[in-house]
């Protein structure tokens, strides 16, 4: 029953990332709409770590439609100065990965954005699960910008 649910909704069972979608997983979720979702990295890189995903389920860019790319672009363009102001970062970098080949580990298409500061390490995998507590505070402080 669950999977038909899963299929009507655009969604695929299995998917941590459609798990977030339909409320059955937790995330810091930064903003949604019909056709975006954003919510912070739980492994992140730095602080404001942040993937923007399309709400029906593409396993990668290989599928995306236009629009659903369009959206994903447009809403990076709208969090990457509010990511930057609320972490005080030096440059924001964006990242997407296609195929495990290419370093992709979920397999549900999604668009990194990490706030950088000037000589830190350059990373797009964090390697370390964040505290809770700071995820929902900085999450808290996105949102109220965006
Ligand atoms: P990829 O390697 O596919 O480009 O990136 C996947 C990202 O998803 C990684 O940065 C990883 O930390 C993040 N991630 C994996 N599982 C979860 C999860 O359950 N919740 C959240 N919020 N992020 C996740
Ligand atoms: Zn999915």
């Amino acid at each position: 029953m669950q999977q038909n649910l899963f299929a009507d909704d655009g969604l695929k069972s299995g998917c941590i990332f459609c798990q977030i979608l339909a409320g059955q997983s937790p995330a810091h979720m930064l903003y949604r709409d019909d056709d975006i979702a954003c919510f912070l990295d739980i492994m992140p890189v730095s602080e404001g770590h942040s993937l923007i995903i399309p709400t029906r389920h593409h396993d990668d860019l290989f599928t995306l439609s236009q629009g659903e790319l369009d959206a994903v672009s447009r809403f990076s363009r709208r969090l990457a100065p509010v990511l930057r102001e609320v972490t005080d970062a030096d440059g924001i970098g964006v990242h997407q990965l296609n195929g495990a080949a290419a370093g992709q580990t979920v397999f549900h298409y999604h668009m990194h954005l990490i706030p950088a500061k000037q000589g830190a390490p350059r990373q797009i995998h964090g390697r370390k699960m964040a505290d809770q507590q700071q995820l929902a505070d900085i999450a808290a402080k996105i949102r109220a910008r965006l």
